[in-house]
């Protein structure tokens, strides 16, 4: 095998930075070019979550790129250290992601080969980007996340079912991965079946058509944990519930663990059957809401950072006040604005971020303000900077038009006290109400003051 030179190396990551910016990621880092034999440029990989990612979603670029780097038709193979000495058969059904090598017993049994891509045109894969050290925890996932963290840490213990539900781009699907991970990690021989409701459903129908019922028990009832991703796709289904009742008893039975995810809670899925609705309650039924302002900044942080890129804060902010409605937009937005500056060659700023979003936010409802209304009404009349009203000063002439502001950003907006200290600089709920009444206060008593205050108020409302 001959060996890639460093600067070979170099350039397919250049190539792949300019040409496919937005599959690279920050742990592209740990791949590591193992050599090139007849026509195959071998890439080593730090786990088998990544192997198997980078060879099912990012072969197409990796193979221009190479061809590129090197000037010769090659084709490139992931190999992580456990696949270079036997190779996976069938990615639905994960195992192996210690990046050790293993034996061949942690290799998960392949399936029957008939049951192999026959009903699988999509195997699940997982993400390496959906790890728990990638989440980001906030009041509006707080149980659920520390949920699915005990739960990889005890499967079949901890609490069985686990069953997180919510809206769409809230990190359902985030967590269920982050569980496997974690698993896999610690024990790479654990047999986990990750699949959406809809394969579960697909499979099963497959199977009664051709008479594979056994097959089909062996796949779903063998298995050290079963993770179906929206589970609420079985509403009424009767048959695909009459067998999902069967896989879930016999599984709970054994102690195996089971996760789900669902668009619902339990019994507000429709026509799901008590019998299942109670097994649900069984064990933790954890809700994910919408992020918070801080929890939003945080995302869109954790997002640059994966990418590799930095953001300045005060666009992290424009965005988190912009983009409130889940995790999955914001990740958007950053995505886009990341492909803006290099197509444009030009810096994040905010320059460019209010062109992207005044172009493609959700344009702000007639009859609400926004808090960019509020901050150009007061920064304009006191002639202070957003900077400073986000800052730590607690001088005078930047407090006061700091809590004109919250006790605007109150009246006339739906955010939250947390949200609205979240956006003056990182303060508490607590010190929002404490502006809010010393704004009241000092409008009853200084009646400049209180007309300020209202000729604010009357010129934000105004604009809308
Ligand atoms: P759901 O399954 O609830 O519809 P996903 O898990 O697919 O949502 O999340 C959508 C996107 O948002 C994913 O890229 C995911 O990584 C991201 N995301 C959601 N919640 C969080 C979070 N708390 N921290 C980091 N990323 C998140
Ligand atoms: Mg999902």
């Amino acid at each position: 095998m001959t060996r890639l030179d460093s600067a070979q190396w170099q350039r397919l990551m250049e190539y792949l930075r300019d040409n496919h910016g937005a599959i690279c990621r920050q742990w592209f880092e740990e791949l590591e070019p193992v050599g090139m034999d007849s026509g195959w440029l071998e890439i080593q990989t730090a786990t088998n979550v990544q192997q198997n990612y980078l060879q099912n979603k990012c072969l197409e670029p990796f193979n221009e790129a190479a061809q590129h780097a090197t000037g010769a038709l090659v084709g490139v193979k992931f190999v992580s250290e456990t696949t270079r000495t036997a190779s996976l058969k069938q990615p639905a059904l994960i195992g192996g992601d210690s990046g050790k090598p293993s034996s061949n017993t942690s290799i998960p049994r392949p399936l029957p080969d008939h049951m192999v891509g026959d009903y699988d045109a999509e195997p699940m894969v997982l993400s390496p980007d959906y790890s728990f050290d990638n989440f980001i925890s906030g009041p509006n996932n707080r149980l659920a996340y520390a949920a699915a963290v005990a739960v990889a840490d005890q499967p079949g213990t901890a609490y069985n079912p686990l069953f997180i539900h919510g809206g769409v781009g809230l990190g359902k699907t985030h967590l269920l991965q982050a569980i496997c991970q974690k698993i896999l990690n610690a024990n790479p021989d654990h047999q986990i079946l990750y699949v959406s409701c809809d394969a579960f459903m697909n499979q099963f129908f497959e199977c009664v058509r051709n008479g594979q019922m056994s097959e089909f028990h062996h796949r779903y009832r063998h298995v050290d944990m079963l993770v179906i991703d929206d589970i609420h796709f079985l509403a009424d289904k009767e048959r695909s519930q009459e067998e999902f009742f069967h896989t879930f008893n016999e599984l709970y039975q054994r102690d195996k663990q089971i996760v789900l995810s669902s668009d619902a809670a339990p019994n507000e899925i429709p026509k799901l059957e008590e019998r299942l609705v109670s097994r649900f309650n069984w064990g933790l039924v954890a809700q994910v809401g919408k992020p918070c302002f801080e929890t939003r900044i945080a995302i869109l942080r954790a997002k640059a950072e994966l990418r590799s890129v930095q953001v300045p804060d005060d666009v992290l902010e424009l965005i988190a006040s912009r983009i409130d409605s889940n995790a999955r937009e914001l990740e958007g937005a950053i995505t886009k604005l990341i492909a803006h500056a290099k197509l444009q060659n030009l810096p994040i700023n905010m320059d460019l971020a209010r062109e992207m979003l005044g172009a493609d936010a959700p344009a702000p409802r007639n009859n609400q303000v926004t808090l960019q209304a509020i901050i150009d009404a007061v920064t304009h009349f006191y002639n202070v900077k957003l900077q400073d009203l986000q800052s730590r000063r607690r001088h005078k002439s930047i407090t006061e038009p700091r809590q004109i502001c919250m006790w605007l950003a109150r009246k006339n907006t739906r955010f939250s006290l947390e949200e609205i200290g979240g956006y003056f600089g990182g303060r508490d709920h607590t010190t929002v109400m404490h502006s809010i009444k010393t704004v009241d206060a000092r409008s009853e008593t200084d009646a400049t003051y209180a007309a300020q205050v209202q000729q604010l108020n009357q010129q934000i409302q105004a604009q809308v």
